[in-house]
């Protein structure tokens, strides 16, 4: 028996979880010998692989040297070589960046940055406009800005209002850019936050970069701030080093976690146009960003994220990356025009499908018995509701995709509605 109550855990039906005891490449290997393939990244932050060389390395090295120190009086050359490093890889526009340590921190620093801005400046604004289906953390703010649910109910009395617009829908796009210039339009709206092409959680719901193009044009023209949370899509996963890329735009406000570090050790950061900075800096210490949290900026971590930047710098990882899409496209290729399957999608490294079986919904009983399925099987693979997902780290091997996607397969005979 165990003390622990693990993360989105029905510890009732679900008493105990087996251990994992090494880990390396694509694969998590367990306490009785046997090797899982990690075909969702351990949720979506592994990029490149488990336990890459270099970045083990690094955080080797680092240990020697520092821990934790206080960010709030000093500074150490990781943070430093970082930041110029996240500058030069971010769009022209942004400038400065604020370190946090998780998803959920990159966004709420976001937010009071937003806020900050247009309350320092004598002009408070303090609407936020989301899109439906967003997810951006599990904390009382992010949970506000994501989609409500099962989720949050219990925690719906605290949650703030923000304003909704709808996931585009192929060939009705223009309602949800109508909505957006609704909103935006009325002057009050500090910050449209959204989730660059694919909407996570939401259900790896994707829609195409010029929509992106036009929500960067639409939040410009009406001063609203256009917050990027890349914490899911950034660090290669849509096929570009940044989703934002592919609209050729460049937010206000970046959101990064996760891929930051390759995935070994928890970071997060905020980074911003100077306008943002700008408006708070000031003789007067009321003025300044209050924000902070222990473990900003943690050293060993942020080693971590500089050798990751290499990785990126020297190793071929677009071409890793564009194997996975080759891969992918091949098998969505194959399920077609098989009726045991809707909407069947892409977007770089991320493929999804929807499993046809007359229910859905993150609680449906088929997410269950699917993972129940692929765990079996040794493949990690945890649908969200009726959506099946594949997030690899770029290391993986063909093999190892086939037999996912063979896994896919058979579990769509056994667990999905009769064809
Ligand atoms: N934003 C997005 C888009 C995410 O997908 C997630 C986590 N999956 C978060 C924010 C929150 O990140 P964290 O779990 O590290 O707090």
């Amino acid at each position: 028996m165990t003390a622990i109550w693990h993360p989105f855990t029905q510890h009732q039906l679900e008493p105990a979880f087996k251990k994992i005891v090494r880990t390396e490449g694509a694969y998590l290997f367990d306490q009785d010998g046997r090797s899982v393939l990690d075909a969702i990244s351990s949720w979506w932050v592994i990029t490149h692989e488990h336990r890459h060389p270099r970045i083990t390395r690094a955080i080797h090295d680092a240990v020697e040297q520092l821990d934790q120190l206080i960010f709030a009086e000093y500074s150490h050359e990781a943070a430093e070589a970082l930041a110029r490093g996240l500058i030069d890889l971010a769009s022209p526009g942004l400038a400065h960046v604020f370190f946090s340590d998780s998803g959920s921190t990159s966004v709420e620093v976001a937010l009071k940055m937003a806020l900050g801005m247009f309350h320092n400046r004598g002009t408070p604004r303090s609407r936020i406009v989301v899109m439906e289906h967003s997810y951006h953390g599990d904390t009382i703010g992010t949970m506000s800005i994501g989609a409500r649910g099962v989720f949050n109910s219990a925690y719906e009395p605290l949650l703030f209002d923000v304003a909704s617009i709808s996931f585009p829908v192929a060939g009705r796009e223009q309602q949800t850019l109508d909505e957006l210039e609704a909103f935006c339009r009325r002057g009050e709206v500090a910050a449209f936050i959204v989730e660059p092409l694919v909407l996570g959680a939401g259900g790896m719901k994707m829609y195409p970069p010029h929509l992106l193009t036009e929500f960067r044009r639409i939040t410009a023209q009406y001063g609203t701030l256009l917050i990027a949370d890349e914490v899911m899509t950034g660090w290669g996963r849509t096929g570009t080093l940044l989703a934002c890329e592919q609209a050729g735009i460049s937010p206000d406000i970046l959101c990064l976690s996760k891929g930051i570090t390759g995935g070994a050790l928890p970071l997060a950061v905020t980074l911003c146009t100077p306008e943002i900075f700008d408006a708070h800096l000031s003789d007067d210490r009321g003025r300044m960003f209050f924000h902070s949290s222990s473990y900003t900026a943690n050293p060993i971590a942020c080693a971590a994220a500089v050798a990751n930047l290499e990785v990126w710098r020297e190793e071929p990882v677009m071409s890793r990356i564009a194997a996975i899409e080759a891969m992918h496209r091949e098998w969505l290729a194959k399920f077609r025009f098989d009726p045991r399957f809707t909407g069947l999608r892409q977007q770089g490294t991320i493929a999804a499908l929807d499993l046809a079986t007359g229910t859905n919904g993150y609680l449906s009983e088929v997410g269950p018995r699917l993972r129940t399925f692929f765990r079996e099987r040794d493949l990690l693979i945890r649908p969200l509701g009726n959506v099946i997902y594949l997030m690899p780290p770029y290391c993986v091997g063909e093999r190892d995709l086939r037999r996912a996607y063979e896994a896919i397969d058979e579990a769509a005979d056994l667990i999905g509605l009769p064809a």
